[in-house]
């Protein structure tokens, strides 16, 4: 058997792709293995996110390349975004047998018989490249791409420059990898993709595959991944509020508190705007799980911007902050700006966001204990005697009923506990 490794950086994007990549090696002649083992084949899925993933990326090419001088047989190849939109520094890194591009990369198993395919330029791609997949190996709830690419160009954000624009699946895809999902044992979807918000085909939106997956015998729960805030419309979450398959969980990036941050980011919303959001989907439903994505140290980022930024989240009902400090991507409109701040500067908003997403987790966690909020999830594993899962309220719960994994659990929390609810 020839064997197959493959490394995925970032998104949950990047994970349906590196399955849908596994999915496309012939199960008679291949066999997949851990990239910490011997394989004949290496492939590195990777992120250009921030200056981090990209680092990353190189290190595990790097490793991937190690093993081949002592194993010239060995096949390294590189794709996702860093390798859409660095191709040349990959190649520059050593003997690399192929780069897949991003709208070509679930081929790759195709393509290493003729690694001379060209490198598309993601900026003409107009379809959605739909590979179906039968399961998400290691993972007890399924990511669903559905949409990818994007047309926004928010300044900080170098993701369309890597994606493309935006295209999404066919309605009949979606269901028709729903379904497969379903049969290979999957009982929870997340639908993904690069600006899940933009998903459409034709007449049908977000709203029509949320129905249709509340319909889908067998599937016991499904939620959406990160959300852009225009995107969560008033019948969207009313539409939603009905369906109680749908977990009450939205990641929103908010990036900033602050009007004038939001309007040089290019955002399409101020923070009014963003108050009235979080007010709505606490209306539709008052426990949900709110998590937000927040950027800290934009250039020209003022301490009396920033404190705005603390005030807006320290007023909202939210569960979460996921803090980033600006990252400066190449060919983006932030990365030319002046009045870059200095790093310690940054890391000294990130860490008192941390520590009040960290209040707000807290906070959050016990209004679910004292309202004995029901929670529900798909048992990852067991232990010391409790199923534990990742609840539709975005909390790590543990249930003393057994559960085989993958199975869905209950449980009204009792008590708190340093990493979950009981
Ligand atoms: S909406 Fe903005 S932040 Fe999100 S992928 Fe598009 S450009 Fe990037």
């Amino acid at each position: 058997m020839i064997r197959v490794a493959i490394a995925t950086l970032g998104c949950k994007t990047n994970s349906y792709e590196s399955a849908a990549i596994a999915a496309g090696f012939d199960p008679a002649l291949y066999e997949l293995v851990d990239f910490e083992q011997e394989a004949d084949i290496y492939v590195v899925n990777t992120c250009t996110v921030t200056g981090r993933t990209d680092f990353k990326s190189r290190n595990l090419i790097r490793k991937a390349l190690w093993r081949k001088q002592s194993n010239p047989s060995i096949k390294v190849v590189v794709t996702g975004c860093y390798a859409q939109r660095h191709s040349d520094q990959i190649r520059e890194l050593g003997d690399i047998d192929l780069i897949a591009d991003n709208q070509a990369k679930q081929d790759i198993a195709l393509l290493l018989a003729r690694p001379d395919t060209d490198f598309t330029d993601i900026t003409t791609a107009r379809d959605f490249r739909y590979r179906p997949v039968s399961r998400m190996p290691g993972h007890s709830r399924a990511f669903q791409k559905i949409q990818d690419g994007c047309d926004r160009r928010c300044a900080y954000c170098a993701v369309p420059y890597a994606r493309g624009p935006a295209r999404s699946a066919a309605f009949a895809e979606v269901l028709d990898q729903a379904r497969r999902f379903v049969a290979a044992g999957h009982r929870e979807i997340v639908l993904g993709g690069v600006n899940l918000g933009l998903y459409r085909d034709g007449e049908l939106g977000l709203a029509e595959v949320a129905g249709a997956l509340q319909q889908l015998p067998g599937l016991e729960l499904f939620r959406l991944s990160s959300m852009e805030p225009d995107c969560l419309s008033a019948d969207l979450l009313d539409c939603l509020s009905d369906l109680d398959k749908f977990c009450p969980h939205f990641h929103i990036p908010l990036q900033s508190g602050s009007d004038s941050v939001l309007r040089r980011m290019g955002r399409p919303y101020d923070s009014a705007d963003f108050r009235r959001l979080i007010a709505s989907v606490l209306k539709a439903f008052p426990d949900a799980a709110i998590g937000l994505d927040v950027i800290a140290g934009f250039p020209g980022e003022t301490e009396a911007d920033f404190v705005p930024t603390l005030d807006l989240i320290k007023d909202l009902d939210i569960a979460y902050l996921h803090v980033f400090p600006f990252s400066r991507r190449p060919g983006t409109l932030a990365a030319t700006m002046d009045k870059q701040l200095p790093r310690p500067v940054k890391e000294e908003r990130v860490r008192l966001l941390t520590s009040l997403g960290a209040a707000k987790k807290e906070r959050y966690r016990r209004r679910l204990l004292e309202r004995a909020v029901p929670l529900r999830g798909i048992c990852e594993k067991t232990v010391g005697g409790y199923s534990t899962f990742l609840s539709d309220h975005y909390i790590r719960g543990y249930s003393p009923e057994a559960a085989r994994p993958g199975e869905l659990c209950r449980l009204t929390p009792r008590v708190l506990y340093r990493d979950g609810l009981r």
